[in-house]
Formats: structure tokens, C-alpha cells, sequence
């Protein structure tokens, strides 16, 4: 797609900084960077979220992380790791290309993400899972 980001960051188009290449991925540094070692693994056709990742590139989406992550441990041996991923603006997503964040963290880093926690009763957990089992392809 012409006018996103990181279609032209897969065609070369716009500068990167490359960690790892193949045919369906790319992994890349984040130019915001919560932390040294922030790296973005985005799949090369242009998907804009999780809903349109086939079972080929889901896969080797997270082949490519996995490896990222091995190598961000490797490398700065950080306090935690956290894979973040957005879907949509309620969600945060601002790059509308499918992409993973593999952040490195620290304690008191000043990255948060806090949610409340409901607690509803099993009776609400049953029929919630019951629509999904429905629907689910
Ligand atoms: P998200 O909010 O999950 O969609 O994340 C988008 C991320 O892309 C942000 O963390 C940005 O810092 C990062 N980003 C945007 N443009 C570029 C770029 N040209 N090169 C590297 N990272 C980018
Ligand atoms: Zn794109």
C-alpha cells in the first residue's frame, strides 16, 4: 500500500534499521523506543491487523519474535519482555500494518498497561466462552 509506513519500510522506500529479514517478515527497530533493544516484527504484505493474518504468516510472525526475543535476552539480559500487539485505536494501534512489539523491560521503565480486574462469576466466564466455541473457525 502506498501511503503506509511500513509497506514503504518493506520495499525499502523509507529508511529502517534492520535485525532480521526473510520472506515473510521483517524485523526492525521501533524509532520510539521505550528501551534499547524495542524492536518491531512486522509481516512484509500489507495486513493491517490480526484478523487478516493467515495461518502461514501468523506463524511465521511469531517465529520471527520468538527468535527476536531470544536475541533481545541475548543481548541485554533485561528484567522482563513484554510482546505487545494493537488492533485498532481503542487498542493503541497507530501503524496499520500487522506488527509485533518485543519490548525489553526494566522495573519503574514507565511503560503501563493496567486493566481492571472483574472477577465475574463462573456462569459469565460459561456463556462467554460459549459464543466464542460458536463462532470460532
Ligand atoms: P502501534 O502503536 O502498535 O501501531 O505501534 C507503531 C509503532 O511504530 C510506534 O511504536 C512507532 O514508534 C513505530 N514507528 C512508526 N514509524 C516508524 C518508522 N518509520 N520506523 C520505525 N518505527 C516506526
Ligand atoms: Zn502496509
Amino acid at each position: 500500500m502506498s501511503d503506509c509506513v511500513f509497506c514503504g519500510i518493506v520495499a525499502g522506500r523509507i529508511p529502517s534499521t534492520k535485525v532480521h529479514e526473510d520472506e515473510l517478515t521483517l524485523a526492525f527497530m521501533d524509532i520510539g523506543e521505550v528501551n534499547p533493544g524495542h524492536v518491531l516484527v512486522a509481516v512484509k504484505p500489507h495486513v493491517e491487523n490480526i484478523y487478516g493474518l493467515d495461518e502461514t504468516l501468523a506463524a511465521a510472525v511469531l517465529q520471527t519474535a520468538a527468535r527476536v526475543a531470544r536475541a533481545v535476552k541475548k543481548t541485554y539480559s533485561p528484567e522482563g519482555l513484554t510482546l505487545y500487539q494493537a488492533n485498532g485505536s481503542a487498542a493503541g494501534q497507530t501503524v496499520y500494518h500487522f506488527h509485533l512489539h518485543i519490548v525489553p523491560r526494566y522495573e519503574k521503565d514507565g511503560m503501563n498497561l493496567t486493566w481492571p480486574v472483574n472477577n465475574p462469576p463462573r456462569e459469565q466466564l460459561e456463556a462467554n466462552a460459549a459464543k466464542l466455541r460458536a463462532v470460532l473457525e
